[in-house]
């Protein structure tokens, strides 16, 4: 009988054990918290969103795109949703995103454990992996508790995010000796720390906006939604989908920088505003211009733009010459803020980086470089937008190991 051995009881760990278990082998999880899926828990702020109607590739990222649709493709999905059913998921979907019907991340772990239970999965916790050998056919797993033999092994660790959960990147340099390449670990899906004097002043504001952003002055990508104002700099999901390709940026020294449009609701371009303004002063003579500007935006951000623009918020529109509007217009549809950098990954929801694609075979998970070595979940180059797609992610790869080993 053959053991098979999963080093990490998360997400893509238990799914990838789940499916590997049949009555030929022996499958064994060995996680080094006193439970299983710390992590899955705290996703989608306790509801766990973990699936996403739209699929598109866009969705996901790697140093290799053009490899993620060897993993995210129709079949593999299928196979997912079948998966999920199988398990006893029920799901809620709004608007594409799904989430356990009880609105509860938990039920999902509840789903996975006790699947994993019934097959006659063996869960070993509180066992922390500290070196893998490989001795002829087999590998040697040493942990703080046991030596374990193996006959096949698959890295489920996760990557580097939230590492309160156990995910803290000690597996990265064991890969390596295997003679693996690791894309250096980032921190994606979290907050931007920004420069600017500001930032105590605008703290605290939620403001509907579009955020684009540009690497060496060249535009990148944008996103638009909720941006939540900080005293750090910028949060938000949109803030966040843009975080990753920041984090590989400032990595490679490049200048980042993202431009706010606060009134993306209303105008567009500099000219618009100016259009929106002339037309508001026309109709609101005796107002300054904080005061024109007020019911369009919080209060306090309106005094900050309106400062940073270095103009009087006593001055009425038709006292300002034609440069000033243009500044006054630059702060509330261009607003030029720095990245310095991002928050750590205590904050952050996934890793961007990681395994290289190119040393697995991804219609397996299995390393192209060890045999009977498996990959599963974040600790692959691959990360996805907020929406469900990181557990997509691990799910899938999950199946793929398990099915295979
Ligand atoms: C706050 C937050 C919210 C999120 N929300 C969502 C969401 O709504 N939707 C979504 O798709 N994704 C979400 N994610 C991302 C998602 O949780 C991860 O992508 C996913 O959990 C990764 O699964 P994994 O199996 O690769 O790793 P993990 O789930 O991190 O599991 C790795 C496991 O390995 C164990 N381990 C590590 N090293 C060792 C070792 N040496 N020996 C033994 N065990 C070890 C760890 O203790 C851990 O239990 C969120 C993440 C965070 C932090």
């Amino acid at each position: 009988m053959k053991r098979i051995i999963v080093i990490g009881g998360g997400a893509s760990g238990i799914v990838a054990a789940i499916r590997a278990k049949n009555n030929d082998n022996e499958v064994i999880v060995l996680e080094r918290n006193s439970k299983c899926c710390k992590k899955l828990l705290i996703t989608g702020n306790g509801r766990c969103n973990y699936y996403n109607d739209d699929q598109d590739l866009r969705h996901y990222h790697s140093n290799r795109e053009d490899l993620i649709k060897c993993i995210i493709n129709e079949d593999n999905l299928n196979r997912l949703k079948d998966f999920y059913k199988s398990i006893g998921i029920i799901p809620f979907i709004k608007d594409g995103y799904y989430y356990p019907y009880s609105n509860q991340a938990i039920s999902i772990e509840n789903s996975l454990l006790l699947t994993a239970k019934e097959k006659g999965v063996k869960i070993i916790t509180d066992c922390l992996v500290e070196d893998i050998f490989k001795r002829g056919d087999k590998f040697q797993l040493k942990t703080n508790k046991d030596i374990y033999e193996a006959n096949k092994v698959i890295i489920s660790v996760g990557g580097c995010s939230a590492p309160k959960t156990g995910s803290d990147g000690n597996f990265y340099h064991i890969i390596e000796k295997f003679n693996h390449t690791i894309i250096k670990p980032l921190p994606s899906l979290v907050q931007l720390n920004t420069s600017g004097n500001f930032l105590n002043n605008w703290s605290g504001i939620r403001v509907n906006a579009n955020i684009k952003l540009y690497e060496n002055d060249k535009y990148i990508k944008e996103e638009n939604g909720e941006i939540l104002l900080t005293n750090y700099g910028l949060s938000g999901i949109c803030v966040m989908q843009l975080s990753g390709i920041v984090s590989r940026g400032l990595y490679m020294n490049r200048k980042e920088e993202v431009v706010i449009n606060f009134l993306k609701g209303f105008v567009r371009t500099r000219d618009d505003f100016i259009e929106f303004m002339d037309n508001r002063h026309l109709l609101l003579p005796n107002r300054n211009i904080t005061e024109l500007l007020d019911t369009l935006l919080n209060y306090k951000l309106i005094n900050v733009l309106v400062k940073q623009a270095s103009i009087s918020n006593t001055k009425r529109w038709n006292q300002l010459n034609s440069k000033e509007k243009n500044i006054l217009a630059k702060m509330f549809v261009e607003f030029r803020v720095n990245v310095i950098s991002t928050n750590s990954f205590e904050r952050a929801q996934t890793t961007t980086g990681g395994v290289s694609l190119t040393e697995i075979d991804l219609n397996t998970m299995e390393s192209l470089i060890v045999k009977n070595l498996y990959f599963t979940g974040e600790i692959i180059d691959i990360d996805g937008d907020c929406g469900g797609y990181n557990l997509t992610l691990s799910f899938i790869s999950g199946i793929l190991a398990g099915d295979d080993v």
